[in-house]
């Protein structure tokens, strides 16, 4: 049996897509980059390409569009990072569409008969032409993107919305429009077709008041290796960065920095027990985190949460000074993936 398990509930990957769907009255593009968030690719995707109104799943790379095209989907795939020359032929063969979002780009496929999207940088600073790119013809232009920098600043966002509505009408009739990620979904845009949705499919909310009750469709747990007693007046791990005031019963949970906590969240987080919380106590360390038991009835060889209905990978974001993206890409291989 594994020691930690990355619990992935394929009903709620649902309800949240159903939601998403119904909220803004468009299709999704599934964005599955990096491992599906480091949740796990396959888990995520046989459940969500069961799914009529996914039109797409977009990836970081050529070469992450080919483990989907390996592992047997055959809805479109748009691949996010843009087109090195190298990548060309891979592109084609697998039938993945790119994203164009420089000359480069686009000059390395002009001559090709594939179909891509252009992106326009209306704001974000990274990748995307900031004014009109003449292109040759427009017979394999199948869609126009951007990407807000940051949804939470409306003022910015509109802005950023002006600008892509100003440059994407100068190439006609084009059949697919996007625009809004999970938290750009706010602005519910009347021109786009379809939504590049990522965190909210998996059940974290992106801003504070989110429109779309998402429910959280992870869980994460790992196992009790040790429980002892210690007394007071005693140091807890590596740096001595918590000491025992009195006598106190603790546990050793099998899960540490290597499986995808990080160091600043040592002393900062509780792990969960039958609903009770159990503080982390002095520094995580690679394998293990020391954890306070009070009066509950651990015992070695138990489970305890990291991440739950009550406690999410937002939730220990804030707490961390990160993202919740950042949590879950460090997600390790070694722990097991299970879709229930
Ligand atoms: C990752 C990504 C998304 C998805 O963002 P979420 O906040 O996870 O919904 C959308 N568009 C682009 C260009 C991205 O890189």
């Amino acid at each position: 049996m594994p020691r930690a398990v990355l619990e992935i509930i394929k009903e709620r990957i649902i309800h949240n897509c159903v939601k998403i769907h119904k909220f803004t009255g468009k299709n999704i593009i599934a964005v599955v980059k990096s491992n599906a968030y480091g949740i796990g690719l396959w888990e995520v995707v046989s459940v969500l390409n069961e799914l009529d109104f996914i039109d797409y799943f977009a990836v970081a790379s050529p070469e992450e569009g080919v483990v989907l095209r390996e592992l047997g989907i055959g809805k479109k795939i748009l691949v996010l990072g843009g087109i090195l020359e190298d990548e060309v032929d891979i592109l084609f063969k697998n039938k993945l569409i790119p994203v164009v979002s420089d000359e480069r780009h686009y000059e390395l496929i002009k001559d090709l008969d594939i179909p891509f999207h252009l992106k326009f940088d209306t704001g974000m600073g990274r990748l995307g032409f900031l004014e009109f790119f003449n292109i040759k013809n427009s017979k394999n232009l199948e869609g126009v993107m951007s990407h807000f920098s940051s949804p939470s600043d409306s003022i910015f966002s509109f802005e950023q919305i002006k600008r892509f509505r100003k440059i994407y009408s100068k190439y006609g009739k084009v059949d697919v429009i996007h625009m809004e990620s999970s938290a750009g979904i706010i602005y519910n845009l009347d021109f786009t077709t379809h939504v590049r949705i990522g965190l909210a499919i998996y059940g974290e909310k992106p801003l504070r008041d989110y429109p779309i009750e998402v429910e959280p469709a992870l869980r994460l747990k790992a196992r009790v290796i040790s429980v002892k007693e210690l007394p007071g007046n005693y140091p807890i791990s590596y740096g001595r960065t918590f000491v025992t005031r009195k006598k106190m019963k603790v546990g050793v949970v099998s899960f540490g920095y290597a499986d995808g906590l990080i160091k600043s969240l040592s002393n900062r987080m509780d792990f969960l027990f039958k609903g009770k919380r159990l503080p982390a106590l002095g520094n995580i360390t690679m394998d293990m985190t020391i954890i306070d038991l009070k009066d509950e009835d651990v015992k070695v060889g138990d489970w305890v949460y990291i991440v739950n209905e009550y406690q999410t990978f937002t939730d220990l974001s804030r707490n961390a000074g990160t993202i919740p993206y950042e949590l879950m890409c460090n997600i390790a291989s070694r722990v097991s993936r299970q879709l229930i």
